[in-house]
């Protein structure tokens, strides 16, 4: 893999072959060779298809929580508005890691019909200028969206030019939503930028041979320094439980890229390994950071549920050659959530649950599921590639259950719940409009204050279900009063009737 010497990331139905159409069983997923690579649902569509994001906003997921940074949406004003929506929660995230940081500074070049005729590059470089000026930051953060890709604005000799002019280092990240179907391509936008602009050999303080250079690798290799890359629907309380669980195993841990500054970036060189957290979200980095610099990854299964999160630890442990200090932790903590899960499961165990979201998530999310004694109906994927299957291994008995994969498209998903009938929802924060309208308890499948991962996030999701399960009222009065909005016409039909497979 590299990709670094091209402007900007592939599509991921490139690079990754992912779908993102596709309705059918979890073993035909799987298995069967529409999936993945080969005569693949890759290219699948749909003939109708209803509200999917772009990865222009996805890429704002991350490029929002970055610290002394301002983020230039080079676009119409509509492009990257949703960052309205986390204004408040990425301020207080921020503040966690340094009291003394700003909330969001975003701006929007405001592009309109005469700048598609006359170019927006005027626009780009005031606006470049202005940051600079007017807020000091380490980085200004240029994103372009769809128009200044069609109209041909030259991004990158413009921040060429301006670099000379200003003290903040400018990072363009290419993420026309156009460019693909596969949101997820966001990640891959995101971090060749990074990779492209932060990443790069410390700054030794110091006097150091030429010669010594390569020992000074080494010395970081053979470290107990670990990355771990972390994702916008992490909470701290996940970060907390995942530090906790690793610096019992005496590593010392950093967290990029969410909430960092520009500058950790380059320290994200003298670690020993990096450490995905999804690969989904990952790899592109990673391997990248591998194929350049040397350094080993770990891209498995997500700390979610207690098998994954006993083979993520023994897959870091392995590493550092800590496999007997693994196993004695994990068995402790394992004794320990055991005790902890015994009440719930008298609430919980039975009940069914139909998950939607990431494929990662929603796979590791049905395995807590799955402990705590409930059965899983049914699955709804953004995408699918190849990142799921590490994640399938923790699951049981689940050839025969359903799995869609729609990036959002809630007439399908509404379709499928009044079929299966589930008696709890776990789905994407965000996209819980059209779920909550079906009166059934619902839990978000992730949310910025709560703890999701490691063993402590076991018991929490436990937890919450267990409140959920008890009392759902809000959500059967918002079923009373304000009904679903699709027809009953489209309720007889087959949920996957719109999937196109021929390419
Ligand atoms: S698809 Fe293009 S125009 Fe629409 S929000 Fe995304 S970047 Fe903007």
């Amino acid at each position: 893999m590299n990709f670094l010497d091209a402007k900007s990331a592939p599509p991921r139905e490139d690079r990754l072959h992912a779908s993102i159409a596709f309705g059918g069983k979890c073993a035909q997923v799987r298995t069967c060779e529409r999936a993945l690579a080969n005569g693949c649902t890759n290219l699948s569509a749909r003939s109708f298809s209803m509200a999917q994001g772009c990865q222009f906003t996805l890429s704002l997921a991350i490029l929002n929580t970055l610290r002394n940074a301002v983020v230039i949406m080079h676009g119409p004003i509509g492009c990257g508005i949703c960052s309205t929506g986390n204004i408040g929660t990425n301020k207080s995230f921020k503040q966690i890691r340094d009291p003394s940081a700003e909330g969001l500074i975003w701006l929007s070049t405001n592009l309109d019909e005469s700048d598609v005729i006359n170019g927006g590059e005027k626009k780009l470089q005031e606006a470049v200028i202005f940051a600079d000026r007017e807020f000091r930051p380490d980085t200004i953060i240029v994103c372009n969206s769809c128009v200044p890709a069609l109209i041909g604005d030259d991004i990158d000799s413009i921040i060429q030019e301006l670099q000379q002019e200003c003290a903040a280092i400018i990072m363009p990240v290419h993420c026309e939503g156009f460019k693909t179907k596969l949101m997820a391509t966001a990640y891959d936008a995101v971090y060749h930028g990074i990779l492209k602009k932060y990443i790069r050999r410390p700054d030794l303080k110091i006097p150091i041979w030429e010669s010594d250079v390569d020992k000074f690798r080494e010395t970081y290799k053979r470290s107990r320094n670990v990355n771990i890359l972390n994702v916008g629907s992490m909470s701290r309380a996940d970060e907390v439980e995942l530090c906790r669980l690793l610096e019992a195993l005496g590593l010392n841990v950093t967290f990029i890229p969410c909430y960092a500054e520009p500058e950790d970036f380059q320290y994200a060189l003298e670690t020993s390994l990096n450490v995905s957290i999804c690969g989904t979200h990952d790899d592109y980095f990673v391997g990248h950071l591998e194929e350049k610099y040397n350094i080993p990854f770990v891209v498995d299964t997500i700390p979610i549920g207690r098998k994954n999160t006993d083979r993520w630890i023994r897959k870091i442990a392995a590493h550092f050659d800590l496999q007997t200090q693994a196993d004695r932790l994990i068995e402790a903590e394992n004794v320990v959530l055991s005790e902890a899960l015994e009440p719930f499961r008298k609430v919980l165990s039975g009940k069914r649950a139909y998950l939607a979201g990431g494929e990662v998530r929603i796979l590791a999310t049905a395995e807590i599921l799955q402990d705590l004694g409930m059965e899983v109906v049914g699955f709804k994927a953004h995408h699918y590639d190849k990142f799921a299957e590490p994640i399938f291994d923790a699951l049981e008995n689940i050839d025969e259950v359903q799995f869609s994969v729609a990036t959002n498209q809630p007439f399908e998903m509404s379709n499928i719940i009044n079929r299966l009938k589930p008696d709890l929802l776990i789905t994407h924060t965000g996209g819980n409009n059209i779920a909550a309208r079906h009166g059934l308890p619902l839990l978000p499948l992730f949310g910025p204050t709560y703890n999701y991962c490691g063993y402590s996030g076991v018991f929490e999701v436990a937890r919450r279900l267990n409140k959920i399960m008890r009392n759902f009222e809000f959500n059967r009065q918002i079923s009373l009063n304000s009904p679903l909005p699709f027809k009953k016409e489209w309720y007889e039909k087959d949920p996957f009737a719109y999937i196109k497979y021929d390419k």
